[in-house]
């Protein structure tokens, strides 16, 4: 396990140095029964070696048994905390994922002053989907647009499912002209018919352009929201952009 899932954590390095002193006593001794004959390592008999080896032998057990635990439950914390920041069905970030990934990016628009663009991915008459082909169909056609949406994205892009049938994309060091191309993929990409026997469907998108640490969260995502409202209301399946926030005005000194 430490091997294979190597953290670097202290539960790992202590029991590797564990595992590690172990086989070198083991190890030893089996070279002084082979070189030495058996009567250096004879229990029996009094000498350095029996009495490291014994005392070796006899908090090993306690120690590797403890480490092995300490090992184990920092898996499962790792495991545990990987699946709070996913959505079960389409595994990607979930609201909670997204929005530590958000605060990241953040940060670095806040030191290197360049922009970030956000996609809010809606799709259009989701519930009539679920209504004419089930439920299930509804579920496959939301891991469907998922992967989409990944295929269309570099490794450096983040998408997330904000619930429902919403999906929200992060684009760092993105403006608005690469993000709409970005979108104009991701809409001809989704409506491509036929894709693993599912009923063909659309997105709409809203777009929004973040180029001020100013800005939060909750700011950016409502200003795509509008965006995504007014592509929805102009008739779906297409992409609208939101207009830039309303600077705050700041005191004129006298
Ligand atoms: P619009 O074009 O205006 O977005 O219409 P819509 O039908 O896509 O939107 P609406 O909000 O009316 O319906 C969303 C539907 O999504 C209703 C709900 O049953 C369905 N839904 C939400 N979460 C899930 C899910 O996890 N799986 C499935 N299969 N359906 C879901
Ligand atoms: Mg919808
Ligand atoms: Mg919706």
């Amino acid at each position: 396990m430490a091997w294979r899932y190597g953290e670097r954590h202290f539960s790992t390095i202590f029991f590797g140095i564990l595992m590690l002193l172990q086989t070198l006593v083991v190890l030893t001794r089996g070279l002084l029964a082979v070189f030495y004959g058996g009567a250096q390592v004879n229990l029996t008999s009094i000498g350095p070696f029996q009495s490291i080896y014994l005392a070796a032998g006899h908090f090993m057990v306690l120690l590797l048994a403890v480490s092995f635990k300490a090992v184990a439950t920092r898996r499962l914390q790792t495991i545990l905390e990987r699946r709070s920041t996913l959505d079960p069905l389409t595994q990607v970030l979930n609201r909670r994922g997204f929005a530590d990934i958000y605060a990241k990016e953040h940060a670095l628009l806040r030191r290197e002053s360049t922009a970030m663009t956000m996609l809010s991915i809606d799709l259009d008459y989701f519930k009539k989907i679920n209504d004419c082909h089930g439920h299930a169909t509804g579920d496959r056609v939301l891991v469907d647009v998922a992967a989409v949406i990944g295929k269309a994205l570099r490794v450096s892009d983040h998408v997330a499912r904000f619930g429902g049938e919403e999906f929200i994309v992060l684009l760092p060091t993105t403006g608005l002209d690469r993000a709409h191309h970005i979108a104009e993929r991701i809409l001809l990409a989704v409506r491509e018919p036929g894709r693993d026997g599912l009923p063909t469907y659309t997105v709409s998108i809203g777009i929004a352009c973040q180029t001020s640490a100013d800005e939060d969260l909750d700011g950016i995502l409502m200003r795509a929201d509008e965006a995504l409202y007014s592509a929805k209301e102009r008739g779906r399946n297409r992409i609208e952009i939101a207009s830039m926030p309303i600077p705050p005005l700041r005191a004129v000194p006298a």
